[in-house]
């Protein structure tokens, strides 16, 4: 499965903005945007304000980046949040929150969507009892994410279970602590989703 491997802070410096992409060295004085927030490149620093275009066009790679979808697999989503009632922009990202990677992540499982991801990818996880390893599974309430009974024991595990006595996860995410597990209790709502997306510049780049 395709996926970008190149560095990652480069990414959030082309996007003027934090994407936390890398776990707690994102909030530590070592952050790249911290240090250095101009866009990559020999003529970063030097780089003029971009047209409403160029605005869209940003704001479309940061969501996508940010998530940690490809292009057409964004496009795919985009259609598929046209196709529902209510606002496209909204339902957009809602159901990029209902990937499973991104349940994981919310859930405190992990410190950056690409942990998430391969920990999914590594089928550490069960869905509704059953065995997955497929990020891009979309989750609807009712279901059940939980950590493997075999994973468990195994370190990494034991410090993800150190590390959620001091996170909190969405509201509609009912985790349970001791068990490594979480019920999900509704769809996400667009106040849920914890970041400054303008999701609306996204669809006017698409509407194009
Ligand atoms: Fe982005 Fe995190 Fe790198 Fe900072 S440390 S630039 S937030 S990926």
């Amino acid at each position: 499965m395709a996926r970008y491997t190149g560095p990652v802070c480069k990414l959030c410096r082309r996007e003027g903005k934090k994407l936390y992409l890398k776990g707690d060295r994102c909030t530590s004085g070592k952050c790249a945007i911290d240090r250095r927030s101009t866009a990559p490149g020999q003529h970063g620093a030097t780089r003029k304000k971009t047209g409403e275009y160029g605005l869209q066009l940003r704001e479309k790679q940061a969501t996508r980046r940010y998530y940690g979808v490809l292009e057409k697999q964004f496009k795919n989503y985009y259609e598929e949040a046209a196709r529902k009632e209510g606002m496209t922009g909204e339902n957009l990202l809602v159901l990029l929150e209902r990937r499973l990677d991104n349940t994981v992540y919310r859930m405190g499982m992990a410190e950056s969507h690409k942990e998430a991801r391969q920990l999914v990818l590594h089928a550490h996880f069960t869905l509704n009892g059953k065995k997955v390893n497929i990020p891009s599974l979309l989750v609807k309430p009712g279901d059940v994410i939980a950590v493997k009974e075999s994973s468990r024991s195994g370190a990494k595990f034991k410090a993800i279970a150190e590390s959620l006595e001091t996170k909190t996860a969405p509201k509609w995410l009912d985790v349970d602590k001791s068990a490594l597990s979480a019920k999900v209790t509704a769809f996400p709502a667009r106040e849920d989703i914890d970041f400054d997306f303008n999701e609306q510049l996204i669809v006017e780049l698409y509407s194009k």
